[in-house]
């Protein structure tokens, strides 16, 4: 969830090229798009970008380069881009999980910054971002944006499980003071709080499944027992490491709150 990928290796010569061979009847806006001038001031913007990076929300807003304008931008990117270059691109990332939620594939590209502004980013690789369908739906039109080529959030740093155990088992997600105000933006652009609270119910869910079919009494010791082995598993997200930690930090509440169930089926 919010990991850093590996820069694009695909370049803007290698998309030109690609939309120049693959491309038998050029249009207009292919023929501008192809044309020296465009593509010089288009690498230009390029390099200008990759020098940018915690600063590549403050670029300027270009409605055209040149003879190339937003609406060429969007038409070679919609008939050519997304046919003849999407598939190569979105190769390199094939096995990578989508930088968002760490869950699905990324299938879909996003734009950084959006087409609508940024006519000379509309086919620069390294404003082009791969990411799940779901994610790349639920990304809410908002200046706040997580860039996956130069930010890293993935450490979660801040982010806290809180239990409730009073009426029924419910965990909701929390943020420590100090944490990075940037981190608790991109969770609600990304509506990723919201999936992460669902995650981390069903995780409760099936710890408390695990306690109730265990065989030991239900005493604090064995209770503990589930929790640690839980806790002990491979290959737990950082989420998940985050959730068994604060787990812990409560496992007297939480052992009364079993009870209580254990007694309720009981009845
Ligand atoms: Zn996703």
């Amino acid at each position: 969830m919010f990991s850093k990928l590996d820069l694009p290796k695909m370049s803007l010569g290698r998309v030109a090229y690609l939309i120049d061979h693959e491309t038998q009847k050029k249009s207009k806006s292919v023929k501008r798009f192809l044309d020296v001038d465009t593509q010089k001031k288009l690498l230009l913007a390029e390099r200008e970008y990759k020098r940018s990076e915690d600063k590549y929300d403050e670029l300027s807003e270009e409605d055209s380069v040149g003879v190339f304008s937003k609406k060429d931008a969007k038409l070679v990117y919609k008939n050519r881009f997304n046919t003849v270059v999407r598939p190569e691109f979105l190769d390199q990332y094939q096995t990578e999980a989508c930088p968002i939620c760490g869950v699905a594939f990324p299938q879909e590209l996003d734009h950084v910054l959006p087409k609508s502004k940024y006519a000379q980013f509309t086919v620069t690789p390294i404003n082009l971002v791969p990411m799940c369908g779901n994610c790349n739906h639920e990304k809410l039109a908002s200046k706040v944006s997580f860039h996956p080529y130069f930010e890293d959030f993935s450490d979660l740093r801040g982010l806290e499980f809180r239990f409730d155990f009073k009426s029924k088992a419910i965990v909701s997600i929390c943020f420590s003071d100090g944490t990075d105000d940037k981190l608790k933006n991109i969770m609600d652009v990304y509506k990723q709080k919201r999936q992460l609270a669902l995650s981390a119910n069903r995780l409760l869910k099936r710890i408390i499944n695990s306690i109730s079919m265990s065989e030991n009494k239900l005493n604090l010791e064995n209770i503990g027992k589930v929790i640690e082995s839980g806790e002990s598993y491979g290959g737990l997200e950082v989420w998940e490491k985050k959730f068994y930690k604060n787990l812990r930090e409560i496992t007297d509440e939480f052992y009364t709150f079993l009870c209580n169930e254990a007694n309720k089926g009981n009845e």
